[in-house]
């Protein structure tokens, strides 16, 4: 680390910018969204207030003459933006005033970077390289933006405003501080994220005559939670930024093998891994024993994850988890997930609806001979349905007998998607009369089969890399 983040109370001087130009108004805009005074000197350059808004303008003095020689009273710190080459200069001056000085583009000359800020109210994340790329600077600040709930600010102003309280209240450090994670990662902070603060004001005021829950926390117990995550089809990336949320706060996560390793690793570095899921044709664990799995954790205090390939309530047993947390009165919540079947059809570009050629879709499952035989076919022969099939593959001859029979055409286009989104996906395409066969190709699963016209626009992922090239480097496709 070669510079120290610190952040500087610019509200309580002036700052004195020098320079002109994008470079200096670029400064400009930063200084005054901190609330700084600034005293502009736009040497070699005018002074262009644009873009400000009256109450920020209100704060830049337009100041003419030399900064070189200008008073320095009641200055905090010295900026140089498209100053031409007086930084060295005004360097000197800063250093002999023991005042702060940033030469834009100039290390040797600065004692403070800019850095890339995410700035959320009362949070305020600063990013810095040392200097060395800006641009590496702002794609971490972009990460984290992504990373960081939306009210991240409120909640802390919210803390800010029930301080000193709360310190009244529980005048014991440790316990207080147990109170304040409580409130940050409970339901109280829930409600401040999620914008609606007056309820989370009146929790809190109700805190104020319980002693009830002051004695729960010095008894120290727990209150721990599941959240039922959907982890998506494969590629991480198709993670939602709440389920990746989700999986840095928890203390242990259990997951299905269909789970993606790569997703797995998104999670807290520390945090307990618990395999559960069963695979096809190897016996795994029973569900009620998951589900006691879940209950025990959140009872010993602990922030479960119940991490599922997909969305957890579609062919997911989620909707059983659910019931069961319920009954142990264990608090819960699920965060949904990119299903197989819509992850297939983005990556394969089969569009599952389509004008005047699809107007429904269905999901349905055919894990074994049996269950397909269970299916009414005859409620699926309508030919402006797309059937979107989810543990199909063994049951594929029955799924092409069953649709047959009912009365859907030989040639309809189907297509057996597999591992889709992952870096080994595979498709195989053709009609509803070779479906078993084209199970064969695809080489293992998991994977999805989707029967209807839509399967006519998909495009295998061979020409897909091939025309995305192509159009990358402005070559014609074919
Ligand atoms: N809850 C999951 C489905 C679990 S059932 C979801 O919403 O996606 C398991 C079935 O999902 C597999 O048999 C297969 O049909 C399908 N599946 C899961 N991941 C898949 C993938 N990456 N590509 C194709 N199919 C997949």
């Amino acid at each position: 680390m070669r510079f120290l983040p610190i952040f500087l109370d610019v509200q309580r001087g002036v700052v004195l910018l020098a320079g002109a130009g994008d470079p200096a108004r670029a400064k400009l805009r930063l200084l005054v969204s901190a609330g700084a005074r600034v005293r502009w000197y736009a040497v070699g350059g005018k002074h262009d207030l644009s873009g400000l808004r009256a109450d920020e303008a209100s704060r830049v003095e337009l100041a003419a003459g030399d900064p070189l020689i200008a008073e320095l009273s009641g200055v905090v710190a010295i900026v140089c933006a498209g100053a031409g080459d007086i930084g060295p200069a005004m360097s000197a001056r800063a250093n002999a005033a023991g005042l702060p000085i940033n030469v834009m583009d100039d290390l040797d000359h600065s004692t403070f970077i800019f850095p890339a800020v995410v700035d959320r109210g009362d949070v305020v994340v600063a990013v810095g390289t040392g200097g060395a790329s800006p641009v590496v600077a702002r794609r971490v600040r972009e990460r984290i933006e992504a990373l960081l709930p939306e009210r991240i600010g409120e909640l802390a102003s919210f803390i800010g405003r029930w301080r000193k309280t709360i310190h009244d209240l529980i005048p014991d450090f440790a316990l207080r501080r147990r109170f304040w994670e409580r409130v940050v990662d409970g339901p109280v902070g829930e409600l401040v994220l999620a914008g609606r603060a007056d309820e989370a004001e009146s929790a809190l005021k109700n805190v104020g005559d319980a002693s009830a829950f002051i004695g729960r926390l010095q008894s120290g117990e727990a209150a721990g939670s599941v959240t039922l995550v959907g982890a998506g089809p494969g590629d991480p990336d198709l993670l939602t930024v709440k389920a990746l949320r989700a999986l840095q706060d928890a203390d242990v996560v259990f997951y299905d093998e269909l789970v993606n390793p790569d997703i797995l690793g998104r999670a807290r570095r520390d945090a307990e891994r618990v395999a559960v899921g069963r695979r096809v044709g190897k016996p795994g664990m029973g569900q009620d024993a998951v589900n006691r799995l879940l209950i025990e954790a959140a009872r010993a205090g602990k922030r479960a994850v119940r991490l599922k390939g997909g969305d957890p309530f579609i062919f997911g047993r989620g909707g059983e988890e659910v019931e069961a947390l319920r009954q142990a009165k264990v608090a819960y919540s699920v965060i949904p997930g990119i299903t197989a079947g819509i992850g297939a059809a983005a990556q394969f570009e089969v569009p599952l609806t389509f004008r005047h050629q699809a107007l429904r879709v269905t999901f349905l499952t055919a894990h074994k001979a049996s269950d397909a035989e269970m299916v009414d076919w005859s409620t699926l022969t309508d030919v402006a349905m797309t059937i979107v099939v989810y543990m199909g593959m063994m049951a594929a001859p029955s799924v092409r007998k069953g649709l047959l029979a009912a009365g859907r055409s030989p040639k309809t286009p189907v297509g057996v998607f597999a591992r889709a989104t992952r870096s080994d996906a595979a498709a195989a395409t053709g009609t509803l009369d070779e479906l078993p066969e084209l199970v064969e190709k695809v080489a293992g699963g998991p994977a999805i089969l989707i029967i209807g016209d839509v399967v006519a626009h998909a495009m295998p992922a061979r020409r897909q890399q091939l025309t995305q090239l192509a159009s990358l480097f402005q070559v014609a496709a074919e």
